[in-house]
């Protein structure tokens, strides 16, 4: 008797400190046993936002399906202080219930289960080969995380006064179908998600993206109900996809096709100096006239020079500049900022958007340091604080390019210019020595060769 006592405390002893060990590991995996509360700064992301697609597909259309891992990864290596952990997680894709109240019912449960329907979307022929099964889990599903991530977003920015989601910005997608690599109204979704908050609320939608948002525009053409609360800001080449753009402008409050303003050639701008002159002043006097409360900036990369489907002409440093632009009359006006990351199809996008997003936080827009965001924040929120000690400098405006030859470099370099400019020299003594001296340069070329021979 006294034997199988003994046995059954033994067992109960070894079953505890297994259930110990295991509760210890779920805790400090979820670095909640010795941290009290993990910081989080409203960086919106999840890893499933990247496709991951196959060597071959990946070949068929430029997107880098995995810039948006490389970007969070790009901002951790720079800020030292910040983990996977601090980032904001939306938790879980957008249901289909949420999705309704922006699309029909046909094109979530029938549309979006046609393979020919999604390749067209999508703009990738190839996608019509691969199984429904393998679409809705690489290309799908990664969408509508990144949908959540948007309407997650824009309630984070009324908190911190700003947020960016690492993904989203669907511009082009519609109530009854999706196109251009859009499948759901992200953008939309946030702007009924902040109005059923605060019904109030003025938004304007800033959309950089080359592209114009023709899907977002014709969301207010449906909902008209919605004109005195959204409007849209858009600067976009216009000689580009999609071809309903001029339907769409009518509903464009503040309506920019490049090749109609301002001094833009055939949709590309002749430099960032022109670009800028019109973001700055209409930008400011859009602000004045529709006082918004809500800034939902749409920052597509693709109106990078080399970015293939943007058309545009502007330059690394240029988008940089174009994002602190729009940040800083956020950050002026006391607006809350919503940034998407829409468009973008260089191998070097997801640089540009790391580094424009960390310039952002070097020049006090906003705040990646999970250890002083809270100080940031409260700084940020004071509107009365804000009001007086708004005190951060206008970003550059990009000097005007000598030549103009669409954003590219004359292809001399600067030892060429000076040996090119020293031969001029040497020949315009010449000629001035000739015309003094009454000697025609050709007998005075042959002299000296004659002589040099001789
Ligand atoms: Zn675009």
């Amino acid at each position: 008797m006294k034997r199988k006592q003994k046995t059954g405390t033994k067992e109960i002893s070894l079953i505890s400190y297994l259930v110990l060990c295991i509760v210890t590991n779920v805790l400090i995996e979820q670095n909640s046993l010795f941290c009290s509360e993990i910081v989080k700064i409203p960086v919106i992301y999840n890893e499933g936002y990247d496709f991951k697609f196959s060597d071959d597909l990946k070949k068929a259309h430029p997107l880098d399906g995995e810039k948006y891992s490389k970007i969070i990864n790009s901002l951790k290596d720079e800020i030292n202080t910040l983990s996977d952990n601090n980032f904001i997680d939306p938790e879980e894709e957008i249901t289909t219930k949420e999705l309704l109240t922006v699309h029909s019912e046909d094109y979530l449960v029938n549309s979006l289960k046609n393979k020919s329907t999604i390749a067209s979307i999508a703009c990738v022929k190839e996608l019509e080969d691969c199984d429904i099964d393998f679409l809705e889990e690489k290309l799908l599903k990664p969408m509508r995380w990144a949908t959540k991530g948007t309407i997650v977003a824009a309630e984070m920015a009324v908190r911190y006064g700003w947020a960016i989601n690492v993904g989203g910005g669907y511009h082009h997608a519609k109530k009854t179908t999706g196109e251009g690599f859009c499948f759901y109204r992200d953008i939309p979704l946030a702007c009924l998600k902040i109005l059923q908050q605060d019904s109030t609320t003025k938004i304007l939608i800033v959309d950089l993206d080359a592209h114009q948002g023709n899907g977002n525009a014709l969301f207010l053409e449906e909902n008209s109900t919605l004109q005195d609360n959204i409007a849209i800001f858009d600067i976009y080449n216009d000689t580009i996809y999609p071809s309903d753009q001029e339907k769409r402008a009518k509903h464009i409050k503040f309506n920019y096709p490049a090749s109609k303003n301002f001094e833009a050639d055939k949709g590309r701008w002749k430099d960032d100096s022109a670009y800028y002159g019109i973001l700055q002043n209409e930008l400011k006097e859009a602000i004045c006239d529709f006082q918004p409360t809500h800034i939902i900036y749409n920052a597509g990369s693709d109106i990078y020079e080399l970015d293939i489907l943007g058309g545009f002409g502007i330059s690394q440093d240029g988008i940089i500049t174009r994002d602190e632009w729009v940040f800083w009359y956020a950050r002026k006006y006391n607006i809350p900022i919503t940034m998407v990351l829409s468009g973008g199809y260089h191998e070097d996008s997801y640089k540009i958007v790391g580094n424009s997003i960390l310039n952002l936080h070097e020049k006090g827009l906003i705040c990646l340091d999970p250890q002083k965001i809270e100080e940031y924040t409260q700084t940020r929120m004071d509107k009365k604080n804000n009001n007086n000690q708004f005190n951060i400098p206008p970003p550059p405006i990009p000097k005007k390019k000598e030549n103009n030859n669409n954003g590219k470099s004359s292809g001399f370099s600067g030892i060429q210019k000076t040996f090119i400019g020293a031969a001029g020299g040497i020949f315009a003594c010449i000629v001035i020595y000739c015309l003094v001296y009454k000697i025609n340069p050709m007998t005075a070329l042959k002299k000296l060769f004659n002589k040099q021979t001789t």
